[in-house]
């Protein structure tokens, strides 16, 4: 169950009754002219590599808990993409990787605690530090170290992340 987003009837300027739901991202206040706009989140994720092999996580929370994923999370607020992965790699593996570099991006939705969140999932790469050992932490259950070959793409949480690894050509693993 939940919550839909254009069920949200109050202007959050003048509390008027009459704020009502434009289109897939705007609500207007007919009182006070206000006009929200709910866009979407920007949210990062990275293939990591470590020689032919590809760390992924597991999930512990939901959404997707017992999934597999990627390391990386929502980007906070006054914080840049590449600021974002690194961030997320040291929180959920306790490893510090040098610059991602960028892949491609994908749109997903994102349910959490009732409320659909759409985001655009950035993808970069990134290999595994020499000498570096990565340890499951925060949300991450498990890490998981797999051939490319051998993902079971079922068990993916995220169509965006499923996607991303789809396309990720295999010669470009070895970096
Ligand atoms: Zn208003």
């Amino acid at each position: 169950m939940s919550i839909d987003v254009r069920a949200i009837r109050y202007c959050p300027r003048c509390t008027s009754a009459n704020y009502t739901f434009l289109d897939d991202r705007r609500w207007r206040c007919a009182t006070c002219d206000l006009v929200y706009y709910h866009n979407i989140a920007a949210a990062c994720a990275v293939i990591l590599t470590r020689g032919d092999q590809l760390l992924l996580t597991l999930r512990k929370s939901d959404p997707g808990a017992g999934l597999l994923d990627l390391p990386g999370g929502f980007v906070d607020p006054d914080e840049s993409v590449e600021a974002a992965v690194i961030r997320e790699v040291h929180e959920e593996l306790g490893i510090v990787i040098d610059t991602p570099r960028y892949f491609a991006s994908y749109q997903n939705r994102y349910y959490f605690r009732e409320i659909e969140y759409r985001t655009l999932d950035l993808i970069f790469t990134a290999s595994v530090p020499e000498g570096a050992a990565p340890v499951a932490a925060d949300d991450v259950a498990e890490v998981v170290v797999v051939r490319p070959e051998d993902i079971d793409f079922e068990k993916i949480a995220f169509a965006s992340i499923r996607q991303a690894l789809q396309d990720f050509p295999g010669d470009k693993f070895r970096h």
